[in-house]
């Protein structure tokens, strides 16, 4: 399909004077969006957002709807850059602007001298180019050495020499990225990292489209849709976000982890990279429930700290590392499906510790320990899924009596399934796992070693470093628990003195 090429052409064309002059990038949004929710019935409004339905999508659609600037506040990894970002599925596909222009002006009514000069010097005759939704979006981590040269403009000496112009003239302007994503949107992310100087420029223009650049006030009426993103809690301190800028932001809008774990499942099996080329592959409902706990268990967790969040990227991450463990054991043993343990959850420590900001208790403790026992809060209550209420007492009872196993994470599966079948009643207990004697090795192998890693992450049965599944110590639960306090508080007192 051919486009209009000139001015004259786009005249004729759908992009008329009447319709676009005026169109601004939040009409444009706000069209775009109103028609789609005409017509997408129950469809998502951006697909790939999971768990924000009923929260955060209606709360971006009435600021759109309200042609607000607006900001995400929200912790890590909770998918504000992808909700910026998809808002680019609201522009048009095409947009046209005035050939060679660096701020894209609206063939119409150009904003840059350049481009007046030459829509008077060749008329209808102009030509016109086009940008892609994806050219029209820049986005900006705001640190605190952003200066107003990079996010709106500079005088350039040089061009003012070359040209021979006085330093004042417009035309002597380095546009930074602000006049550069005119007519576009722009997304400014961790927004109380910019200097307040800064803040100032932004708010001129949002609020009156002037700007000054090194003194000389240039006029420049930009057309942007302004979006952001912080850490809630950056946002509310007081000082760090100038009041008039507070107050030109139309919307302030929450974002929040998955609320349940259904729904961290979703995002990280849309997320993670699991199909990989051509290898055969069964996971586990329990492997994918025990890892999207560890993020829920972290979350609750008072060694972790509460104000930077436990990413979704920790899911994601693991997930990848979980596949790849019992990849790596699948094409050690020539096995034909890869079916991931819970050995191999141990085994994506790597991808966890990393995610976690420790607070002093979990410093003390160390990063390793803290997602251990992370790995094993998930595994106990993901264990209580499936068998709250049914008898394991001739699994226990087995090990009580003396038996040991060793189940490594790099075992082959028939290897390892004999060595189940003699714990006297382990086998048939895989029922609540969808699992029987009929599916493969490795699918009863990683149900068997679920159960005897919830055994164990409830305390009934006990496991040593080399993996070495055995009877538990006989002591209660409550008083082990008690046991870590002891040699917590020296630490914290001997603290206090320094
Ligand atoms: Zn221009």
């Amino acid at each position: 399909m051919s486009v209009p090429r000139t001015l004259g052409e786009l005249r004729r064309s759908s992009f008329s004077e009447e319709r676009m002059r005026t169109r601004r990038v939040k009409d444009e949004l706000r069209d775009n969006l109103i028609a789609r929710l005409r017509d997408n019935g129950d469809s998502p409004i951006f697909p790939g957002i999971v768990g924000y339905d009923d929260t955060v999508v209606p709360q971006i659609v009435n600021a759109i709807l309200s042609r607000h600037n607006f900001i995400l506040l929200g912790l890590r990894g909770q998918a504000k850059s992808r909700i910026l970002r998809a808002l680019t599925t609201l522009l048009d596909p095409q947009m046209p602007y005035l050939a060679g222009c660096e701020i894209h002006d609206n063939p119409y009514s150009p904003i840059c001298k350049r481009c007046r000069d030459e829509v008077a010097r060749q008329g209808d005759g102009a030509p016109v180019a086009y940008l892609s939704p994806d050219d029209r979006y820049i986005e900006k981590l705001a640190t605190p050495d952003v200066t107003i040269a990079d996010l709106i403009g500079d005088i350039d000496p040089i061009k003012a020499a070359r040209g021979g112009l006085e330093l004042s003239s417009e035309m002597t302007v380095h546009y930074g990225l602000l006049p550069r994503a005119n007519r576009g949107i722009f997304a400014i992310n961790e927004l109380p990292d910019l200097a307040g100087k800064i803040q100032v420029g932004l708010f001129n223009i949002m609020q009156e489209g002037d700007v000054q650049i090194k003194g000389y006030p240039v006029r420049l009426p930009l057309d942007l849709a302004l979006v952001f993103s912080a850490n809630p809690e950056d946002y509310t301190a007081r000082g760090k976000i100038i009041t008039p800028l507070k107050d030109r932001i139309g919307s302030e809008i929450r974002t929040h982890y998955p609320a349940t774990v259904e729904e961290g499942i979703a995002i990280t099996a849309q997320e993670a990279w699991s199909r990989r080329n051509g290898q055969a592959m069964h996971l586990p409902n329990y492997v994918q429930e025990v890892i999207e706990r560890v993020a829920f268990a972290a979350r609750d967790d008072k060694k972790i700290d509460k104000r930077s969040g436990v990413s979704q990227r920790l899911p994601i991450s693991a997930m990848e590392n979980v596949i790849s463990n019992a990849e790596r054991r699948a094409i050690r043993n020539g096995e034909k499906v890869v079916v991931p343990r819970i050995s191999d959850v141990y085994a994506a420590l790597p991808a966890i510790t990393g995610k976690l900001e420790l607070e002093y208790e979990g410093e003390m403790k160390g990063a390793d320990h803290v997602g251990r026992e992370l790995i094993r809060a998930a595994i106990a209550k993901t264990y209580d899924e499936y068998y709250t209420g049914a008898n394991v007492q001739q699994i226990v009872q087995w090990f009580d009596l003396g038996g040991e196993i060793q189940m490594s994470d790099s075992v082959a599966a028939a290897e390892a399934l004999e060595n189940l079948k003699g714990i006297q009643g382990l086998i048939g207990k895989l029922e609540p796992l969808s699992v029987s004697q009929k599916d493969s090795p490795e699918q009863q192998v990683s149900a068997a070693e679920f159960i005897l890693e919830g055994l164990h992450a409830h305390k009934r049965i006990g496991r040593s470093e080399e993996r070495i599944f055995k009877a538990g110590d006989k002591k209660p639960e409550a008083v082990r628990e008690k046991s870590f306090e002891p040699d917590e508080k020296p630490y914290r007192q001997r603290r206090q003195f320094n």
